[in-house]
């Protein structure tokens, strides 16, 4: 079995400078880190692997700049077997979907794909799309949320998850391969791999992979694959001085109510 974990390196620092002319977060140089909610997704691909008997190759896959590849030794360490970073200037300014179509031609560069493992979302772009538009590209289900693994049952090619929701959670069945955009649970306690996997992950292979390697047109990929254009970006203004209110209740609900007055939102 093959399993694929779709993973994002991010800015670990909130000083991230924005390139005037695209729009797009300059990374080159940035203090980064493995997205969270991707370490989440790796740590259930490796729970899974460890509880079936049979053969299952973990890939960690990232699209990103050179650097991108600190966060995929940090994927071989906890437990991915191969990585593939898929780095291109054609690549870079891309918006979600560019960066879906990226990631999905490469998982059909792959081959054979059991199962997609993606985090809910990334820390810097938040927009949680790229996962069910990597579903949507390579034309399987989805399922977004996902917290735990009920079942899975690869003889019957199907597979239970606890998907968390407003109300509480929903069990979600559905045949494979499927991707799962995984949410960790407050509990969640990453791997931290021992020095002896972070010497095993240097022997793992990782392969790098340009424009030249999934084909099709430039302009399918990057700022000119990019349905969204960012039109301004701005860093909000700051925040102005607060005004604190430390007296007895009853003194400080009148002055609350006051100063509301005052400010006509009342
Ligand atoms: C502040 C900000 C706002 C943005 N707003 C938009 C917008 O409104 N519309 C738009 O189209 N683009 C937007 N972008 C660009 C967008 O961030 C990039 O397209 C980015 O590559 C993917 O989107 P995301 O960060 O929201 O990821 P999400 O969709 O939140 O990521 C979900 C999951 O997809 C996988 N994934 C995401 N990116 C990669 C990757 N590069 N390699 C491997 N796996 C990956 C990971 O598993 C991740 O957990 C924005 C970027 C920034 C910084």
């Amino acid at each position: 079995m093959r399993f694929v974990v779709l993973v994002k390196q991010v800015p670990d620092t909130t000083e991230v400078e924005v390139d005037e002319e695209t729009g797009t977060i300059i990374r080159e140089g940035v203090p980064s880190a493995l997205n969270a909610f991707d370490e989440f997704a790796l740590n259930v691909a490796v729970d899974l692997k460890e509880e079936l008997e049979e053969e299952v190759e973990i890939i960690a896959l990232t699209m990103g700049p050179p650097q991108a590849d600190e966060a995929l030794n940090k994927c071989l360490a906890i437990g991915a077997d191969k990585a593939v970073l898929l780095t291109d200037k054609v690549f870079a300014g891309a918006d979600t979907w560019a960066t879906a179509v990226t990631l999905g031609r490469a998982l059909k560069n792959i081959g054979e794909v059991d199962m997609v493992f993606a985090g809910q979302e990334a820390s810097d772009g938040n927009t949680a799309q790229v996962g069910p538009e990597v579903a949507a590209h390579q034309g399987i289900p989805q399922v977004t949320y996902v917290a735990e693994i009920e079942e899975f049952d690869p003889d019957e090619g199907n597979i239970i998850c606890k998907k968390e929701t407003d109300e509480g959670h929903v069990m979600m069945k559905t045949d494979i391969p499927v991707l799962l955009a995984c949410m960790p649970k407050p509990s969640f306690e990453p791997k931290i791999p021992n020095v002896k996997e972070i010497m095993k992950a240097k022997k793992k292979p990782t392969e790098e992979w340009g424009y030249e390697d999934l084909g099709g047109d430039e302009e399918d990929y990057g700022l000119d694959g990019s349905e969204s254009v960012v039109m301004e970006t701005y860093s909000p203004p700051p925040k102005g001085e607060g005004i604190k209110v430390d007296d007895k209740p009853e003194v400080a609900v009148d002055r609350l109510v006051e100063f509301l007055d005052e400010e006509g939102i009342l």
